[in-house]
């Protein structure tokens, strides 16, 4: 697959994909918008964190918020439900 250059000048990015816990993102050199573990890892469908609401760092809920920021009350029925459904261990 050929991709279009800028006349040679390719300018080092670093990945797009911030990391879970922190409020800065992956520094490894990207070609594209991630680097290749993480674009990998896209791929693979794992999912993207995204900034948490409230701080800012990233975070993998589907309520954008961290466990600081009030994550823990979605985390802990989504917990309880799981739970429910195996039965007590
Ligand atoms: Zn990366
Ligand atoms: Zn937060």
């Amino acid at each position: 697959m050929k991709m279009s250059m800028n006349n040679g000048q390719r300018k080092e990015m670093s990945c797009n994909w911030l990391l879970v816990g922190k409020t800065h993102f992956c520094e490894k050199s990207a070609r594209d918008q991630y680097c290749a573990s993480h674009a990998f890892k896209i791929r693979k469908g794992v999912i993207i964190p995204q900034p948490c609401k409230g701080c800012g760092r990233g975070t993998k809920s589907r309520v954008q918020l961290c466990v600081q920021c009030g994550q823990g009350k979605e985390r802990a029925y989504i917990y309880y439900k799981k739970k429910n459904m195996r039965g007590n261990e």
